[in-house]
């Protein structure tokens, strides 16, 4: 950074990222906000929602956006204003960036709906880069002990996992469907039975399946097989509408189907009386709070969960998306800065 530039990743015009939508270019490096931390980025784990950026699955927020959000980084500089943190600690950046903090769903604890948020790698530039930046206020403090690789993928895909699981409502010792098993799932997995759940898995990679039953899943099937038991709630982290009437009707009565992702696939129609009578319930999630991630780095640290992860270099990052859309991995890939 003796010039002031970077490499960064940049959404130059969002298409498919095999014909090259992500490009790698050089920026200046990053001025942070009067209440904001310059973050020297060493790994960024790479979530759906980047491929979702990259490809206008997603509306464009920023011109030549830099995706990433699962930045583990160690703090570079601060802004004037900014407080709690000092140069040299190292610092989660996660997907919530931002809200007002005074509107009514801030005010009852459901910042994650605030219609002012704003989000890493999508409103402003993320960690597919050198050096990132993030408000303050927003920057999680991480646990000793965990490396830079391990962390990263437990900032969006363990975050979003965790708040799914509660959006779920899954009972003390109930029985829980994971409909599709990438990052977030096989995080969301362990928390589920390290409280003592009992797991079904539905996914069609079979070295996916493996990992299931590797982590204690009590089955691992096909994603349109049926669990070999009623579900009291499940999840579907795979984007594939299609799923949704499945997964309903794999739900015991009063059961809970909570949708993970934040782009979905249409849903066929739903059939009443066999998908959606005897009370169950359809929910999505969107986002998730500073209070869901400090609960479960929290639990993260105390249950010992760890993301399968496969790393690459950040300077080959439009390899791992293209990898993660063609499902040639299980588990969460890792961007490891080999710039700095
Ligand atoms: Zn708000
Ligand atoms: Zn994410």
């Amino acid at each position: 950074m003796a010039d002031g530039t970077m490499r960064a990743w940049s959404v130059v015009e969002p298409g498919p990222v095999e014909e090259g939508a992500l490009r790698f270019v050089e920026k200046p490096v990053p001025v942070p906000g009067d209440d904001e931390l310059l973050v020297h980025v060493r790994a960024c784990g790479v979530c759906r929602t980047d491929l979702h950026v990259t490809e206008g699955d997603l509306p464009v927020h920023r011109p030549g956006v830099t995706p990433g959000h699962e930045v583990v980084g160690v703090v570079a500089g601060l802004g004037t204003g900014a407080r709690g943190f000092a140069v040299g600690d190292r610092v989660g950046v996660a997907w919530l960036r931002r809200t007002d903090g005074t509107c009514g769903y801030c005010a009852r604890g459901a910042e994650n709906l605030c219609p002012a948020s704003r989000y890493t790698g999508w409103d402003a530039d993320g960690g597919y880069a050198q050096y990132t930046t993030v408000p303050a206020a927003f920057a999680h403090p991480l646990p000793d002990g965990v490396d830079d690789v391990a962390l990263a993928p437990l900032l969006c895909a363990g975050i979003i996992g965790y708040r799914a699981l509660r959006r779920a409502a899954l009972p003390p010792g109930g029985h829980l469907g994971l409909y599709g098993f990438g990052g977030s799932a096989h995080l969301c997995a362990q928390v589920a039975l390290a409280e003592g759940a009992t797991v079904h898995v539905m996914t069609r990679g079979t070295a996916a399946r493996q990992l299931a039953l590797d982590l204690g899943a009590a089955s691992a099937q096909d994603a349109y097989a049926s669990p070999p038991e009623p579900l009291d709630s499940a999840i579907l982290f795979a984007p594939v509408g299609d799923l949704v009437p499945v997964a309903l009707r794999a739900l015991d009565r009063g059961g809970v189907l909570a949708i993970a992702g934040i782009h979905l696939s249409d849903t066929p129609p739903l059939h009443y009386e066999t998908e959606l009578f005897y009370e169950k319930e359809v929910r999505s999630v969107t986002a998730n709070t500073r209070a869901d991630a400090r609960e479960f780095l929290e639990l993260a640290a105390r249950h010992g969960v760890r993301a399968t992860t496969h790393t690459y270099p950040l300077s080959r990052a439009d390899e791992a998306l293209n990898d993660l859309k063609a499902g040639r991995f299980d588990g969460a890939a890792v961007l490891v800065n080999d710039l700095f």
